[in-house]
């Protein structure tokens, strides 16, 4: 019974596969510290003609490129605007405190907000008192919030308001891609209002690694000084960009699949009186259900499950985590969403 792993834990999990490893056993290098590496370069360009930006670099990690965004954008102690629960508040180790030394204001809820609410929190510059408000960052999908898509129309005036008081702006897009594939609004249209945007490679695309920072050239000149001094500067990272660029060839067209995987097993779990979901609430491929009164805690729910072969993440006490992706087809998605309804009805 515990033959087949279904792994639902993060769309990070999935692996390269073996034509993506051969475009990267393939792949031009050079080294890039010198501008010098054609795949890097390739993927570089490539990423910023999407997102409709000047320039764009290859870094190590999302996580780097939120950090090398924010130091680029703000200087010690700032305030920075963000949404409750964003992935620079509670999944990067508090490297934004660290390395740029700035401070967080988390307003809204279910990972977005209104430009009422951001222009609420706002803080003045040149005052004896308060700490300078200058960058405003939007998570978009958001992770913590179950994959939720943030409503484009209030992006664009949040960063209007952003900009007529010289509040930088910065879009966390790791699950970008996911957006355009459920509203089908262009990349270029989503990353617009920003003046810096990061994209990762190593989620739904299903690369081995990788994020991108795209924006203005003078930004980007900048981002660059800081990923050397963050130690994410590397030399023949070709390799990756390979993966990268076979990845936005080959797997960007399909995570329109994984969405509709994470409907099937939303539709299926609100069957149950004891899972607390609202499919039309599943926006793109993540799955957050919260358990009922009565049922079994999310530990409990997570342990059992695993015990069956199917792997998630408890994201709180009574809170479960699921995220489909190119390595689950249908027919795994459906047999987790069974071995769920078994285990939560167990008492
Ligand atoms: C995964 C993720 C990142 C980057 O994380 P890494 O694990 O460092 O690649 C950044 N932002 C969001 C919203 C994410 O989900």
């Amino acid at each position: 019974m515990t033959d087949e792993r279904i792994d639902l834990r993060s769309d990070t999990v999935t692996a390269p596969t073996r034509a993506m490893r051969a475009a990267m056993a393939e792949a031009p290098v050079g080294d890039d510290q010198y501008g010098e590496d054609p795949s890097v370069n390739a993927l570089q360009e490539r990423v910023a003609a999407l997102l409709g930006k000047d320039a764009a670099i290859f870094l190590p990690s999302g996580t780097m490129a939120n950090q090398v965004a924010l130091r680029t954008l703000t200087r010690p102690g700032d305030d920075v605007i963000v949404s409750r629960e964003c992935h620079a508040v509670w999944h990067e180790t508090g490297g934004s405190a660290a390395n740029s030394g700035v401070q967080f204001t988390e307003i809204g809820s279910r990972g977005t907000f209104t430009a009422d609410e951001f222009v609420a929190a706002i803080k003045p510059r040149g005052h004896v008192i308060y700490p300078p408000t200058t960058l405003v960052e939007i998570e978009n999908t958001h992770n913590r919030s179950g994959g939720v898509i943030f409503p484009q129309q209030e992006a664009e005036r949040i960063c209007v308001a952003a900009r007529d008081r010289q509040i930088a702006t910065f879009l966390d897009g790791a699950r970008l891609w996911n957006v355009m594939a459920a509203t089908g609004m262009p990349l270029a249209t989503l990353a617009a209002p920003f003046d810096l945007v990061a994209v990762a490679l190593s989620k739904g695309l299903g690369a081995p690694g990788g994020s991108l920072l795209a924006g203005a050239r003078d930004l980007i000149a900048t981002a660059t000084r800081y990923r050397r001094m963050f130690g994410g500067a590397m030399r023949q990272s070709g390799l990756y960009a390979a993966a990268g660029l076979y990845a936005l060839e080959h797997h960007l067209a399909r995570l329109v699949e994984d969405h509709a995987n994470a409907q099937l097993i939303a539709r299926r779990l609100a069957e149950s009186p004891r899972i607390r979901i609202d499919p039309a609430t599943v926006q793109t491929n993540i799955i957050v259900f919260h358990l009922a009164d009565g049922a079994p805690d999310a530990a409990t729910v997570v342990a059992r499950a695993s015990a069956r072969g199917v792997l998630l993440f408890a994201f709180g006490p009574r809170m479960v985590r699921a995220v489909t992706h190119r390595d689950l087809p249908r027919a795994q998605c459906e047999r987790a969403a069974a071995v769920l309804l078994e285990v939560v009805a167990r008492d």
